[in-house]
């Protein structure tokens, strides 16, 4: 009867603490997983967050949300959710910057990777180069700040830095530096993931390689990932920021191209580009200019079209150094075909450019712009069409702008390796076209007619044959699915068979449907 009771009593307290009593999961699965001894905990309730992300767009509630304190907990659930013969699944959630819900699980169950915390520097020593171990749920602006306290960066960044380490990981994570360094995907020397069995296992390109370069890309299909071993170089704590401004689209991709082919000494550290308006619109050429710096309109020629281009640069420096820098920039920028005198240059500290989209987000935030939906779509034009595409896309379709940035910069297939599961235009040069729009107006009208724009541009990408890959890509067909990853479809499919057999992770990809 003691026994009884004591059972009766811990079941009570596991309950309570586990918020059992809400489960809305079938009784086999609510008993196993209230069972499991975590070192975190599930919740059953506060489900909301997990149903939203910053394209606003899909809200897929999630039956639980575990908050893990070890990686055991994840493996743990894994496990359970593995043998459960139910169609639960399972989606690692980051820090919710997908668009489409692809970090959502409808009436699954969502880890919630960031309460899982963990950043060790290791500056390198014995001949070893420096890294940074970051837990999966870790933020890049956390492990920068982390690094740079000892004088160190990772080499290759996003854009914007409050995305997590295993995120952006899952995808590519691209930026102004990948032209020389790659994507952050190919700067990862080991991984500690767990796989789909619910494995914990270690790899890297030389033990459990298979995994390691699946999982790199691998859109969270084979693996949650709990820790990346990240690639440090030593930090600058200066940038020397450059904007230049362009008519001629050929001139503009010309001196990107060039630039990215030069030895380091000899370029820049960053090279990114955007499209803007020919008008003094909020996203025309009055963003070119940095603070307090004013842009004189005339000397923007007649003959300019709809649209200008604007190539932004930087180069990295040490304070002692400024001098010779920038003798050795100016000498770098007399070889630019830009328009004349329109160009315009900054110095901040390394941190702050690195965190330059953070500070459009707070005066986004104030203005309330940005928790609305974002139909972001993101793609890779082979080099060999990105005249067509301008001519078509940014000079006549989009001509008026997309109200948000409109990237447009040259990546590397060199220093992408082909055994990950990323995929990229088949040609060495590609460009990364990025149309950031923000739906002010939050009626579904409105998003509905920028998706259809966003469609109408890959419709014609496939009418005139450009072999375009969507970057963070969403599709909701196989058939979409096997088209976008063409022939390494198959080495997909085989992967997830063998990582992830019963498809239970990152079911908000669309990609696969959950075996019993
Ligand atoms: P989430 O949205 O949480 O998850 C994305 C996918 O990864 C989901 O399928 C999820 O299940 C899976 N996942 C998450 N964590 C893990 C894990 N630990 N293990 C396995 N799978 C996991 N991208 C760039 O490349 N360059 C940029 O400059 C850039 N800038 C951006 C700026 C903004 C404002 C936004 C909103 C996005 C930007 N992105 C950029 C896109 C970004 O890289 C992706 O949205 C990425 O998925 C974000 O990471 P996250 O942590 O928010 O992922």
């Amino acid at each position: 009867a003691l026994a009884l009771l004591l059972l009766f009593v811990k079941t009570l307290i596991v309950g309570l603490a586990t918020d059992t009593y809400n489960c809305p999961l079938s009784k086999q699965d609510c008993t196993a997983l209230v069972a499991l001894e975590l070192d975190g905990y599930l919740s059953f309730s506060n489900t909301a967050d997990a149903a939203r992300d910053f394209g606003s767009m899909r809200h897929e509630y999630p039956s639980a949300v575990l908050y893990p304190s070890s990686v055991k907990d994840i493996a743990a659930v894994v496990r359970t959710v593995y043998a459960s013969p139910s169609n639960l699944t399972i989606a690692a959630k980051g820090s919710g910057h997908s668009i489409h819900g692809q970090a959502q699980a409808l009436n699954g169950i969502v880890i919630e990777m960031s309460a899982l915390r963990g950043i060790h520097v290791f500056p390198g020593a014995f001949g070893e180069s420096p890294y940074v171990d970051a837990a999966g749920g870790e933020l890049w602006i956390d492990v920068l700040r982390a690094t740079l306290k000892m004088g160190l960066a990772p080499r290759s960044m996003t854009d914007y830095l409050y995305l997590s380490v295993g995120g952006t990981l899952s995808n590519a994570g691209v930026s102004g530096q990948a032209f020389r360094y790659g994507p952050q995907i190919s700067n990862v020397n080991e991984l500690e993931v767990v796989t789909g069995i619910g494995d914990i296992v270690t790899c890297s390109p030389f033990q459990n390689a298979d995994l390691f370069f699946a999982v790199l890309g691998g859109l969270g299909q084979f693996g949650i990932i709990t820790r990346a071993r990240i690639i440090l170089e030593a930090a600058p704590n200066k940038v020397k920021w450059i904007r230049a401004l362009y008519s001629d689209f050929t001139v503009f991709t010309r001196d990107q191209e060039i630039l990215m082919s030069q030895a380091q000494e000899n370029s820049f550290d960053y090279i990114e580009g955007s499209v803007i308006v020919n008008s003094k619109d909020r996203h025309g050429w009055k963003s070119v200019p940095f603070e307090g710096q004013i842009i004189n309109a005339s000397l923007i020629p007649d003959t300019a079209g709809p649209v200008l281009y604007c190539l932004e640069l930087t180069k990295n420096y040490h304070d002692h150094e400024v001098n010779t820098d920038d003798k050795k920039v100016s000498s770098l920028l007399e070889h630019l075909g830009h328009l004349p005198s329109l160009i315009f240059s900054t110095d901040v500290p390394y941190l702050d450019f690195l965190d330059r989209v953070h500070v459009g987000e707070e005066r986004l935030r104030k203005l309330g712009l940005w928790d609305v939906p974002h139909p972001w779509m993101n793609l890779f034009i082979p080099k060999s069409r990105i005249t067509d595409f301008d001519a078509w896309v940014f000079k006549k379709h989009l001509r008026d702008g997309i109200n948000g940035p409109l990237l447009v910069y040259p990546l590397d297939r060199m220093k992408w390796d082909s055994r990950m599961s990323a995929v990229t235009p088949n040609e060495d040069i590609f460009y990364l076209v990025g149309l950031l729009r923000y739906a002010s107006l939050s009626s579904a009208a409105s998003v509905e007619s920028l998706l259809n724009e966003n469609k109408e541009v890959t419709e014609f990408c496939r009418a005139k044959g450009i072999g375009y890959k969507q970057y963070l890509p969403h599709y909701s067909t196989q058939e979409e699915w096997s088209r976008h990853f063409g022939f390494h479809w198959l080495k997909f499919v085989d992967r997830k068979l063998m990582f992830d057999p019963k498809a239970i992770l990152s079911p908000g990809q669309r990609i696969f449907i959950r075996k019993k």
